[in-house]
């Protein structure tokens, strides 16, 4: 079930109250309106109705996919812990920060793959292109699969749009195997599953 909650909130440019819509949990398979608003990264997004003023809000909610089964909970503030519930107990559990990672986590999860494995691959790609751009860090979302490759949008230092890379889907199959080799199994609570995960994981590995 969808929950939402009305708040009313002053306009920060011309001080006018109006009321915003919040939702502390969305479930696709009855919003899926909601979700498209997810996958346009415009969830957030707020115009005030009379001196159109734009601002992001951020806010936690939780979105559940009962037909995937798996859950995520957008936490925009560090640290904050979330018990599952039952009704999620068997999920696949995730946290993320913000709209454009839990976007990712749904073209993932959507097209049935591991998104830990997808974390690796990133890891493997951010490495390379780190050295081809020498640059200190880069970002890089899943995309898409095409054909015998995986896609990712990669966003550099500085630069607003993202350049495009692709990597063989042999190096998807192998981060599974890295996985299996570590008998790497989903913990109970929500998991951040990110780069940094990743990195964990790359150490474990190469330490067996
Ligand atoms: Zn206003």
């Amino acid at each position: 079930m969808s929950t939402e909650i009305v708040k009313e909130i002053i306009c920060p440019q011309c001080g006018e109250t109006q009321k915003y819509k919040l939702y502390t949990g969305i479930n696709c398979a009855e919003n899926p309106e909601l979700k498209d608003l997810i996958l346009n990264e415009t969830l957030f997004d707020w115009r005030c109705k009379r001196c159109n003023y734009f601002a992001a809000m951020a806010y936690p909610f939780l979105y559940t996919d009962p037909e995937k089964r798996y859950a995520i909970c957008v936490s925009p503030a560090a640290g904050n812990t979330v018990e599952p519930t039952a009704a999620v107990k068997d999920f696949t559990k995730r946290i993320v920060k913000n709209l454009a990672e839990l976007k990712e986590k749904i073209l993932i999860l959507d097209a049935g793959y591991d998104d830990i494995a997808v974390e690796l691959v990133k890891n493997a790609l951010c490495s390379i292109i780190r050295g081809t751009y020498k640059v200190p860090r880069v970002h890089a979302y899943y995309s898409r699969v095409s054909g015998e490759e995986m896609e990712f949008a990669v966003f550099l230092p500085k630069k607003e749009d993202p350049v495009y890379h692709s990597t063989k889907m042999d190096v998807y199959k192998q981060s599974q195997e890295v996985l299996r080799a570590l008998d790497f199994v989903d913990p109970p609570q929500f998991l951040q599953a990110d780069a940094k995960l990743a990195k964990k994981i790359i150490e474990d590995y190469q330490n067996i």
